[in-house]
Formats: C-alpha cells, structure tokens, sequence
C-alpha cells in the first residue's frame, strides 16, 4: 500500500488505494472533519513587483483589441505569443518582456474548525519527490516571507477535505527510483503528485492544490 505521508498521519481518515493512488480525508484529533484551507502568498520586494506589473502592462497593451491570443512553445522551449485582430484576420506575433520568474513560496494548511489547531497539509520546500529527494528542484519556500490567505470565498465555512496522493506502490520500488539511503520515511513524503480538495455547502468537490512534485 501507498504510504500516508509521515506529515500526515494524525489527519488521516479512511485511507483507501485505487488505481496507484492514496486517498483519504482530514479528521483533526479532536474529532473535528471541518477545517479551513490556507495558502501562502508571496511577499515581493519593491523591485520584484516593478518587474511583474511592467510585464503585465505589456501583455494588457499587446492583447488591447484582439479577438483571440495564442501562445506557442518551440521545440527548444522558446515561448511565442500570438495575437489576432479580428476573427479572421492574420495571426501576428507580439514580443514583451520576458516574464519574471522568482522563486514563490508554496505552502497549504489546514486550520481545524473546532480546536483551530492547524497543519501545513503541503510545503513545496519539504513534501514530495522533489522536496524531499531532489532538493535541487525543490523551491526555496520556507526561506521566503509570505503570509497566509484564507482560500475560497471569505465567508465560505470550513468544510470536509480530501487529500489523493501518488506514489511507488513499494519501498523496493521506491529506492530502486530514489537509490540507497532514504528511509520509509522519506518515501511516505515523497510522493510524486498530490491533490487536495476542499467540499461546498453544495456537495461539489473544488480543488485547492494540484501539483506534480516530481
Ligand atoms: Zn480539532
């Protein structure tokens, strides 16, 4: 069986595995299965926010009038983006700025409706394959200031969650991919894809996070 995470263990209601994927929802320890979903927003230096509205002023004028924008990727990873006028019209190309790109940081948490204890449910830093095994690859979340922003609609209440993991079926399988010297543990967090999903007064599922972490 797909291991729960070791972060996560004391969360962890009804785990079930289908289809080389974990699934379980969040019951807190005091019995509670509502909690509130926060994310982390990024906190941008002066500097890093001039870069990010030119950029956005760019595109903004590029696309003004357009009836329909495409992007495109070449072989080499070179991104082109194309505007066109009018419905028929010639597909023109349009060159901005290359868009700024810093290191975010990536974190989710769940704060109990009950008891308001809270757990950090995924930090890109520290949780999954590239958190925990190539930490080359890993974003440097935990090293960067953020402050933490109630997900969904402000009023929303707390709500049931559901967390669906992927992972190496086996701890043989997993070291034969990550090599010697992790430990179970280390494979319970290094699970390649993780989603997360928070339940409306409606019944229907949305989801939070969806990350490949590999
Ligand atoms: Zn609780």
């Amino acid at each position: 069986m797909i291991p729960i995470p070791n972060h996560l263990q004391a969360l962890v209601h009804a785990p079930t595995e289908r289809g080389g994927l974990l699934s379980f929802s969040l019951r807190c320890g005091c019995g509670c299965e509502a909690f509130n979903l926060l994310e982390s927003e990024t906190e941008y230096t002066s500097e890093q926010k001039r870069q990010k509205t030119s950029y956005f002023r760019a595109l903004e004028e590029a696309c003004r009038g357009a009836s329909s924008v495409s992007f495109t990727i070449d072989q080499d990873g070179t991104g082109h983006t194309w505007v066109r006028k009018f419905p028929l019209g010639p597909k023109t190309e349009v060159f901005l700025p290359e868009e700024p790109k810093f290191a975010e940081a990536q974190l989710l948490k769940a704060r109990c409706a009950a008891c308001g204890s809270e757990t950090v449910l995924f930090d890109a830093s520290v949780h999954g394959w590239d958190g925990r095994i190539a930490k080359a690859n890993a974003p440097v979340s935990a090293c960067l200031p953020f402050h933490w922003r109630k997900m969904g609609q402000k009023d929303a209440p707390p709500a049931p969650v559901r967390v669906k993991i992927e992972n190496d079926p086996t701890y043989e399988a997993f070291c034969e991919n990550a090599g010697a010297g992790f430990s179970e543990e280390d494979y319970s967090e290094a699970f390649t894809w993780i989603q997360i999903q928070s339940r409306s007064a409606t019944g229907k599922w949305t989801t939070r996070l969806d990350v490949e972490t590999a």
